[in-house]
């Protein structure tokens, strides 16, 4: 059962003070809004979204491009004029572009060829160098994006970023975001939902909230055919599958991901993670990406489960927009398998 949005306010902002006009779209990466969402049924738990999606670049990425290109920049990794490599999802590249290419890098992005075309093409369009690869291949192939990185940068004695073990991704997490939601919820959160890519996200935030707020407990949302969640669960390492979520859901454990920070962990379908932000886009009028999808699915699994009241907080890690011809095409998400048969509303169904 759905329940009603409340009544909202005519004043866009609710009147809060409108931010300075700024110098750089960079200036604009961090300070991200909280939404509480107030349609889902949420058990006896309040479930906040930080809209990560409002970063310049549409992802939680842009936080961790500037920290890592700041401490290349400042331990001479990087020197000007300089080549910088990366593997990517796409969003990690995007935040990367923005940062570098008005400086002057050039930019080598390596990006498996799953992910969806409007990362491409914003990508191609901002002027990267983008290398497509193969999706349907694991660490030590020749073809594996971050193999293939990594020997590019290697060839052309450009910076590998390497967002997968570079310490300044937790970093930006750990002294943003977490620090954010901190202040946002006054301090007082039970639970964060969050996704593993690099791992950035569930460390930098984890390790924040261990130090300040002890009784949060971090919540992973993980994708079927990812072997992180059955690890955490079971301690096995299961044979990996494939999914269609993009950002999230790994092949091996990035040394940025520490999963001893996870209390609980949710395997999340396609087919849930899709009806999770097709959802939240019908009900909240929020357009998120597929990862959100799984974040949100996992975040009103973990509320349901709870029997006393809690605040849980969850991340909108990018913009649907980068999703239009996927996650919100009806004939890609039928192609899929994803739904039997669309009609107005069922997919909503499946979560609300
Ligand atoms: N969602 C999306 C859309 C992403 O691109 C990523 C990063 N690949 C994540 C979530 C996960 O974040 P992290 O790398 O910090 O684990």
């Amino acid at each position: 059962m759905s329940k009603q949005p409340p009544a909202t306010s005519q004043i866009p902002g609710n009147g809060a003070p409108l931010p300075r006009p700024v110098r750089s779209s960079l200036d604009l990466i961090g300070r991200t809004p909280v939404v509480e969402l107030t349609t889902f049924d949420t058990g006896p738990c309040r479930l906040f979204v930080k809209l990560e999606s409002q970063n310049p670049g549409g992802s939680i990425k842009d936080r961790i491009a500037l920290s890592m290109i700041a401490a290349a920049e400042a331990d001479g990794r990087l020197k000007p004029g300089g080549t910088i490599v990366e593997a990517t999802a796409g969003n990690t590249g995007l935040g990367l572009a923005q940062v570098a290419l008005p400086k002057g890098y050039h930019l080598i992005l390596v990006v498996p060829d799953k992910m969806s075309r409007e990362k491409v093409q914003h990508l191609r369009a901002i002027g990267a160098d983008v290398r497509t690869t193969r999706s349907d291949v694991g660490k030590g192939h020749p073809d594996y994006y971050q193999d293939m990185g990594a020997r590019i940068a290697e060839e052309t004695g450009g910076f590998f970023v390497n967002q997968f073990a570079n310490p300044a991704n937790p970093r930006a997490h750990e002294t943003t975001t977490g620090p954010e939601i901190f202040e946002q919820l006054d301090g007082d959160v039970d639970a964060i939902v969050v996704g593993v890519g690099s791992g950035g996200t569930l460390s930098g935030i984890g390790r924040y909230f261990r130090r300040v707020s002890p009784k949060t407990k971090m919540v992973l949302a993980d994708p079927k055919g990812s072997i992180l969640a059955p690890l955490v669960n079971t301690g096995e390492t299961i044979e990996p599958g494939s999914w269609a979520v993009e950002g999230i859901g790994e092949d091996f454990v990035p040394p940025n991901a520490d999963l001893s920070l996870v209390s609980r962990a949710y395997t999340i379908t396609d087919r849930e993670s899709i009806a999770a932000a097709r959802a939240l886009l019908a009900q909240e009028g929020i357009l998120a990406g597929s990862s959100s999808g799984t974040l949100l699915a996992a975040a009103l699994r973990y509320c349901r489960e709870q029997t006393e009241p809690q605040r849980v907080v969850t991340l909108v890690c990018d913009s649907g927009n980068k999703y239009l011809s996927k996650v919100f095409n009806d004939v890609w998400v039928a192609e899929q398998g994803l739904i039997e048969k669309i009609r107005h509303g069922n997919l909503r169904d499946l979560v609300a």
